[in-house]
C-alpha cells in the first residue's frame, strides 16, 4: 500500500493505524483535518475535493519518505479524499509512528503542512445561499504563510475552472520559471507554493532546529553589492537569514560581471540593490530583504546599522569602511570587513560588543600598501573576492549561530596567487581613536561640517611641490618611512607623518591653513583626505596622481 493516497470513501482509521503499528515504536501521532461549515465569512454546506492523482500521489509519497527520513522516524502515512463531502467529515489523515513521541509530532506536522503546500489538491465549497467557488487556498491556511502568497488570485471564486490537466501544467516536476506566466485564471503555480527546505544545515548538530530560528530572527545589513558581496547575500538568503538589507548606490557595469556573476549582461544599467533583492526574493521568498539605492554617509549609516543584527562590509572604499567601523563601534554592532586586491585579501571581524580591537586600532600597520585598493585601478580576478566573500558568510552565520571558532582579534590574509595563509594577531590599541569614545562622537556630528566642506574639491593638482607651497599650502608626505628611504619628498619644507599617524590623531593637523597630502599614486592620499574631511577637517586636500605624477611632470 502507498503511503501516501486518495480515498473516495470515509477514511478508515482504524486500519491505518495498524498499518504504523511496529514493535519499535514507542508512539503514535495522527491528524485528523475535518470540513467545517463556515470559510471566509460563508456559510459551508459542503464541499467537493478534486486531485490530480497521478502527480498528486508521487508528491505526497515524497513528503511522507522526507519526514521519515528527516524526523528519523518508524513509520508513516497520509490519506485524502476525493469526492463529495459533507460538514464533519474527515477530509485528510496523518498518521507517524516513532521511537519517541517528539519526532512523532513533528513528522506528523511536518506531512499535514507540506501536503498543504505541495500536493495539487482543489476544494470546491457550497455555500447556504446557493453559489459555490473553487478555493485552492488551503495553503494559505497554513500559518505563518500567507506573506508568501498571491491573495488575490489563490482566493478567485471560479479559479478553477480547470480539468485535471491544468492542475497537471502546475505539478512539482513541471514547474518551470515560465510558470509564472501562467494564465490569470490558473490555480497558482507550484513554484510560488514551493517553501525553502534547510534540512542539510538543520542536520549539522551545530545548527539544527534552535539554530535555524536564530538565523530567521536574525537582520543582517550588507553593504556594497559587488564582487564580496554576491557569496554574502547568496549564502546568507540560502541559510534563512530572516532579514537581509542590501546598500548600493551603483547601476551594474559590464565590467563588473566578471566577478558580480549573480547578475545578467541584460542587467547593464539596473540598480545593483535592486538586481540583488530581486535575486534573492527569487532564491528565498521567505526572508525579507531590503534594497537601498544609496551611498552609505556619515548621516544616514547609524539610522541603518541601527536596525540589523550584524554588518557586513562588502565595499572597496576606504572611507565607507571606517565610516562602518565607527558606527559599529559605537552602536556596539559587530562587523565583518574584507578588502581584496588583485589575487590577495584580507578578513577582520570587529566585535565591538566583545570588547574587540577595531579597524583602527590594526590599520595600516597589519597590511601592505595598497590592500584597500579598488578593483577598477588595481585588477582582480572572479574569484578572489568570491573566496572573501564566502569567508565573510561563513563568519557571519558562524556569529549569528553563536558557533566555536570566530575569528576574533586576528587578521587573516591569504595570498590565492601562492595560497599563502597568515594569521596576524591583533590587539586593541589604546591609541585608537574610536576607542577614545570622544573621537566616535565626532566622527557622526560632522553633517553640517561635511555638507559645507562638499563643494570643496578633494583633489588639487600641481606641476612641483613648490608651486603647491607658493600658494601657501603646507605639504605633508603620509608615505611610509621605507618609501621615503626609496624615493624621498620632493620638497625640503614637506612634513613626513605616516598616514596611521595621521589618522589615529596622534598628530594633529592644524586647522588653520591649507595641507596637501601626498602619497605614492594619489590614492591613499584621496582615502585620507575624505576620511579627515568627515571628520570636519576641511583644510586637507590630496594631491592628485601622487609623486608618480610630479616625477612624470618632471621629466616632460
Ligand atoms: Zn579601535
Amino acid at each position: 500500500m502507498s503511503v501516501f493516497r486518495f480515498s473516495h470513501s470515509p477514511i478508515d482509521t482504524v486500519a491505518l493505524r495498524a498499518e504504523l503499528a511496529n514493535p519499535e515504536s514507542g508512539g503514535y501521532t495522527a491528524f485528523e483535518g475535518w470540513v467545517r461549515n463556515h470559510n471566509e465569512g460563508h456559510k459551508v454546506r459542503h464541499l467537493e475535493y478534486e486531485a490530480f492523482e497521478p502527480l498528486a500521489v508521487k508528491e505526497g509519497e515524497r513528503i511522507v519518505a522526507e519526514a521519515i527520513e528527516r524526523f528519523g522516524i518508524e513509520r508513516a502515512a497520509c490519506v485524502h479524499r476525493v469526492g463529495d463531502l459533507g460538514i464533519g467529515d474527515m477530509a485528510v489523515w496523518v498518521g507517524a509512528s516513532a521511537r519517541h513521541r517528539d519526532e512523532a509530532f513533528r513528522a506528523c506536522r511536518f506531512i499535514i503542512d507540506e501536503v498543504k503546500h505541495r500536493v495539487p489538491i482543489w476544494k470546491k465549497e457550497h455555500y447556504e445561499n446557493g453559489d459555490s467557488g473553487w478555493v485552492n487556498c488551503e495553503r494559505c491556511a497554513a500559518p505563518g504563510d500567507h506573506e508568501l502568497h498571491d491573495h488575490a488570485h489563490a482566493h478567485g471564486a471560479g479559479a478553477h475552472a480547470h480539468s485535471q490537466g491544468a492542475a497537471g501544467a502546475h505539478s512539482h516536476e513541471s514547474a518551470s520559471p515560465q510558470a509564472a506566466q501562467a494564465p490569470v485564471n490558473a490555480p497558482p503555480t507550484k513554484r510560488a507554493e514551493r517553501r525553502a527546505d534547510y534540512s542539510r544545515q538543520i542536520a549539522l548538530k551545530e545548527v539544527g532546529e534552535q539554530g535555524q530560528t536564530k538565523l530567521r530572527n536574525s537582520r543582517v545589513l550588507v553593504i556594497g553589492c559587488g564582487g564580496l558581496g554576491v557569496p554574502v547575500r547568496q549564502y546568507l538568503a540560502g541559510a534563512g537569514v530572516g532579514k537581509i538589507g542590501l546598500v548600493d548606490g551603483d547601476k551594474l557595469e559590464a565590467s563588473n560581471l566578471h566577478r558580480q556573476t549573480m547578475y545578467a549582461l541584460s542587467d547593464v544599467g539596473e540598480h545593483k540593490a535592486i538586481l540583488a533583492a530581486d535575486r534573492l526574493r527569487a532564491l528565498n521568498p521567505e526572508i525579507e530583504t531590503r534594497a537601498y539605492t544609496i551611498r552609505l554617509t556619515a548621516e544616514n549609516a547609524s539610522e541603518l546599522v541601527s536596525e540589523y543584527d550584524l554588518v557586513i562590509d562588502c565595499t572597496d572604499n576606504f572611507s565607507t569602511k571606517f565610516l562602518l567601523n565607527d558606527v559599529c563601534v559605537r552602536l556596539r554592532k559587530p562587523a565583518i570587513f574584507s578588502s581584496v586586491y588583485q589575487f590577495e585579501g584580507q578578513l577582520q571581524v570587529v566585535r565591538p560588543d566583545k570588547d574587540g580591537a577595531c579597524l583602527r586600532c590594526v590599520w595600516p600597520e597589519a597590511t601592505r600598501d595598497g590592500l584597500v585598493g579598488n578593483c577598477a585601478e588595481a585588477g582582480v580576478l572572479g574569484p578572489v573576492p568570491g573566496v572573501f566573500g564566502s569567508l565573510q558568510a561563513l563568519e557571519a552565520l558562524k556569529t549569528l549561530l553563536d558557533l566555536p571558532g570566530q575569528l576574533g582579534n586576528e587578521l587573516l590574509v591569504l595570498d590565492l596567487l601562492t595560497m599563502s595563509t597568515s594569521r596576524v594577531r591583533i590587539k586593541r590599541a589604546a591609541t585608537c581613536p574610536d576607542h577614545a569614545s570622544s573621537r566616535v562622537v565626532r566622527a557622526l556630528d560632522t553633517t553640517a561640517i561635511a555638507g559645507a566642506a562638499a563643494s570643496e574639491p578633494l583633489e588639487l593638482s600641481f606641476d612641483s611641490l613648490e608651486d603647491a607651497e607658493a600658494q601657501g599650502l603646507s605639504v605633508i608626505d603620509i608615505r611610509e618611512a621605507r618609501e621615503l628611504a626609496e624615493t624621498p619628498t620632493p620638497s625640503a619644507k614637506a612634513r613626513h607623518i605616516p598616514m596611521a599617524e595621521l589618522l589615529h590623531g596622534s598628530q594633529p593637523l592644524a586647522t588653520t591653513g591649507k595641507h596637501l597630502l601626498l602619497c605614492a599614486s594619489g590614492r591613499r592620499s584621496l582615502a585620507a583626505t575624505e576620511e579627515l574631511r568627515s571628520r570636519g577637517q576641511n583644510n586637507v586636500y590630496s594631491l592628485r596622481g601622487g609623486v608618480a605624477a610630479l616625477a612624470r611632470r618632471s621629466v616632460t
